[in-house]
This record gives structure tokens, sequence and C-alpha cells, in this order.
């Protein structure tokens, strides 16, 4: 049956505890829990991780009922009704994960839904039924970087679909009530979707690790991504010049309707030229790199003598040519980033609800036909985010 049917979970309050009560397998394991009022066993719908061996990375994952693990105590239970699709996804499946894979592994990095129900001891920030975005980091609180007020920058930072976590692709998340951040009206479910993970990597791209400010020049590179099209947006809205890169005319297409001032091919010498005509013939400030091995050597040759290089992905694979002659030569500063911290992504929330740009979305899918939108995702196809339903926003 579906979760949706519990009354004990729809009834649910901030006062009433554990709103279900473990049942365990033969060895122990909980493998569900039972309904207090029915006395069923109590599923969820997810996309999850089956294995490690299939030939292609995407039948490594399927859709299909899990248990719905018992509420641990202090933590609140979102019912989810939007996720969204990144490459993390698509590197758990491939088996590249900091953490060990373990099959049923949800996936999902971005979070927003619905409060349905605090475990037991838990604080209550806001009243069941609140609409929430869920920040997606998670510290250990015990390193150095946690003791000393800088999470994200823990020894060992996790986020959501990465064990001990479980993902957002289910209809039903527990997550600490740290993570929590009440959405304005005016930012829809859809929209928050994109934020946790591509736009609040994009946010700190620019504006804490390059301290982008108006005036300045940043090269994206790879404009029909999730981060570099949430790199275009936050940059011209900065009062930044923007170039983009894309391998496709349509790819060029979508960066200038985001705002882009040029738009250009990354490895077809094209690129100098689109960079004169914004008055960066020098080369920019700031290059936005997310593609890896098919860009790094033309972010190096883009940036300007003393600018800054940030790094927060590589799709294309994580090992180009390192040319440090150029690194070095032309004293070029180069900045990994990872995710942002919660206070940005209020901020980013604000932004939206006061009308600062209102995130790309590419397609919304359900989560029953998940595979399109990885397929899609995949194969570099998508313009913007991809959107995943799972319940009624
Ligand atoms: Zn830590």
């Amino acid at each position: 049956m579906p979760a949706s049917g519990c009354p004990a979970l729809r009834s649910s309050t901030p006062d009433s505890g554990a709103i279900s009560s473990p049942i365990r397998g033969g060895a122990g394991e909980d493998i569900g829990v039972i309904c207090a009022l029915s006395g069923t066993v109590v599923v969820m719908k997810a996309c999850y991780v089956t294995s490690l061996d299939a030939a292609e990375w995407i039948d490594n994952c399927a859709v299909g009922d899990l248990p719905d693990p018992a509420l641990a105590p202090g933590a609140c239970r979102i019912r989810v009704t939007r996720s969204s699709l990144n490459h993390h996804d698509i590197w758990t499946l491939r088996g590249v994960s900091s953490q060990p894979i373990v099959p049923p592994q949800i996936l999902g990095c971005d979070a927003v839904g619905i409060i349905e129900g605090y475990g037991e001891g838990a604080s209550t920030p806001y009243p069941v039924g609140t609409r929430v975005i869920v920040y997606s980091g998670r510290s250990c609180g015990k390193c150095d970087a946690c003791r000393f007020g800088t999470p994200e920058r823990c020894r060992n930072v996790g986020m959501l679909s990465e064990q001990p976590h479980q993902g957002a692709f289910a209809e039903l998340l527990d997550v600490p009530t740290s993570a929590l951040i009440a959405l304005p009206d005016s930012v829809s479910d859809d929209m928050a979707a994109c934020l946790p993970t591509a736009y609040l990597t994009a946010y700190r791209m620019l504006f804490e690790r390059a301290s982008v400010h108006p005036g300045m020049s940043v090269l994206v590179q790879g404009a029909t991504g999730g981060v570099a099209s949430a790199a275009i947006l936050l940059a011209k809205r900065a009062g930044a010049t923007v170039v983009a890169t894309s391998r496709t005319e349509e790819g060029r297409q979508f960066a200038r309707e985001l705002g882009a001032d040029a738009a250009a091919p990354a490895a077809k010498g094209e690129l100098p030229s689109a960079l004169a005509g914004v008055g960066c013939s020098d080369g920019v400030d700031v290059v936005i790199e997310t593609v890896g091995e098919a860009t790094w050597e033309y972010s190096l040759r883009s940036v300007r003598p003393g600018g800054t290089v940030v790094v927060a992905g590589a799709t294309t694979g994580g090992n180009p040519p390192s040319r440090l002659n150029r690194v070095f030569w032309f004293q070029l500063a180069i900045h990994g980033s990872t995710g942002g911290t919660p206070q940005d992504l209020a901020r980013l929330v604000q932004l939206v609800a006061h009308g600062g740009f209102a995130p790309r979305i590419d397609t919304v899918v359900p989560l029953s036909d998940i595979r399109s939108g990885f397929e899609r995702l995949g194969a570099g196809a998508q313009h913007g985010k991809i959107v995943v339903a799972i319940g009624a926003s």
C-alpha cells in the first residue's frame, strides 16, 4: 500500500512522538514499520541503487517500493514533493562515491516537501504542514572544521544519498531539523528543487570562492548544465560580464537567453574572439569550471594573469593535463568548491522569492519515469535542471 494511505502518518503532530513502530527482519534489521492504526506494513516509492554490476550505469537503479524506515529520535519527516537530478546521482550509479554504496541506496540530493512529523525529542522549528526545502550537506560535528564553525569544510562531509544518509528520490525522507528552511509562497516546489545542490554550488563558486562583484568578467564552461546555467544567471544578476561555452549552437543560444553577453564553442578556437568581443582579450577574471577534461585547457588559456579558476565538477573526467607552467607563470589561483552553507541556501531562497532570478528548468519528470531524465542528463542534452515530481505540490 502507498504510505499516503496510513492515517497515523497523515495525522502525526510534533507532540505525538514517534509516528510508527519499527518491525524487524530475521537478522534483526529494520525491514519496515507497522502503521499504528491500520496494522499494515508501510512502504514508499523510491528510486534506488539495486547493484553496481550492470553493463550500463543506468541499469544499476530501479523505481519500486521500499520499506518506510522508522523515524529516528530527533529527526523530522518530510513528505517529498519535488527533487532534481544531479550528476552526483550518475556518479553514484557508476560506483563512484566518497562513501560505500550499499543497495538499496536511495538516490537524490535535493529535497522539497511538507513536514509530516517529528521524531521523539526533536526540536520543532516549523509546524507540521509547513512547506520546506532541505539543506543537503551533512557534517560530522567532530573535526576541527566543524568545531571551529566552518562545517562546510568538514573533513568527513557528506550529503543526502551518501551513506549513512538516504536520498530524496523517495516519498518520505527523514532529516535533521537543522536542515529545514521554510519556503515562501512565491517560491514554487519546482523552483526550490533546483536550489540545494546546483544553484547553491554556483552561488558559492561565484561569491565565496571567486569574490565576484559588479564589473568583473566570468567565463562559464558547459553552459547547459545545472551548475553552469545557475552560474550564468547569478553572475549576470551580480553585474558581471558573462561569456559561456557550449558544444552546440543550441546550447550557445540557451546561454544567450539566460543573459550571457557572448557564447562560443570552448574547443574550436572561437573562444578568444568571443572574449575580445566583450572587452576581455587579456582573459576573464574568473572561470567557472564543472566540465573537466574537455574544457580544462581552455579554462587555463582564457583566464587573465592573476585570475581565478573555480572547479566544482568534472563531468567529462577529472584528470586533464595540468599545464603547471601556465599556472605558475600567470600566477593563477585554482580553487576547489563543493556545495555551500545553509545560510547561503536561505539567501538563495530569498533571492528567488523577491524576483532576483528564476531557476531555469529543463523538464519535470515523474518519479516513475526518472529513467528518461537520467538518459537526458547522461547525454548532456538538458538545458537547465531536470526536476523530479514525487508527490503533489
Ligand atoms: Zn566535521
